[in-house]
């Protein structure tokens, strides 16, 4: 379902003129996450996929692509239609997922549905339960998705929103060695570390950002785990 629509945005694919459209529903309740409303109580509607598809027409030639995100776009049941209909008009796309659902990302690439990939990597196992908002979790469906980019070779990048009451130098250090040990011989090509931004959307209150100084220094523990990490202004 189309609950949101950003008609063009230079931020969402690098390098891309993009639209963002923004599915419903979501598996993870990450206490920090600003699309709250895409999920709680009854999601709202915005357009019907034919209308969407009827405002790419008018787009053919002024946008390069189009990021799917959300909520969690994997959780969408016609998603694979959805996508190729973006393809067949012509269109780039990037996916963004939290990587719950390895089995949807992979056939979705093997169907070359998908250009680019941008995966949230939320902490490290030990506290990744807590930063998504569940009592406890799998993370093997986690590690399959990540395993599945780091080793494949699609274009992708891995993304980290931080915030001061769920990250700290040991939870960095950890999810780092985990990242950089999951496909012998491989590291991941692209981190980005985001700041938490508070907004009315935000689920929790009392969350804050970092300060620069140990955002920096959360990068530089990363570095000897992933090929390139960068410090994304929100
Ligand atoms: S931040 Fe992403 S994964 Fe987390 S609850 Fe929000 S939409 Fe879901």
């Amino acid at each position: 379902m189309i609950c949101g629509l950003q008609k063009m945005t230079l931020l969402d694919y690098p390098g891309k003129i993009a639209c963002t459209v923004f599915l419903g529903g979501c598996n993870f309740r990450c206490p920090f996450c600003h699309n709250s409303e895409l999920f709680m109580g009854k999601p709202r509607k915005l357009m019907e996929d034919e209308e969407f598809f009827a405002f790419l027409k008018s787009r053919k030639g002024l946008l390069d692509g189009v990021c799917v995100s959300g909520g969690e776009p994997t959780l969408y049941k016609n998603l694979p239609e959805f996508m190729a209909k973006i393809k067949e008009m012509g269109f780039l796309t990037k996916l963004d997922t939290n990587g719950y659902r390895p089995e949807v990302l992979k056939a979705l690439v093997e169907a070359n549905l998908i250009d680019y990939v941008a995966m949230d990597v939320k902490n490290s196992p030990a506290m990744y339960a807590r930063t998504v908002g569940l009592e406890t979790m799998d993370l093997a469906p986690i590690e399959e998705s990540l395993r599945f980019l780091i080793g494949g070779n699609l274009d992708y990048e891995l993304r980290t929103t931080l915030v001061s009451q769920l990250h700290s130098e040991g939870s960095i250090q950890d999810m780092g060695a985990w990242l950089g040990g999951l496909v012998p011989g491989k590291k991941p090509v692209k981190l980005f570390l985001q700041s938490f931004v508070d907004r009315d959307t935000v689920l929790f209150g009392n969350l804050s950002a970092p300060e620069t100084e140990t955002t920096q220094a959360f990068a530089k523990i990363l570095e000897p785990f992933v090929d390139t990490v960068t410090i994304r202004n929100p």
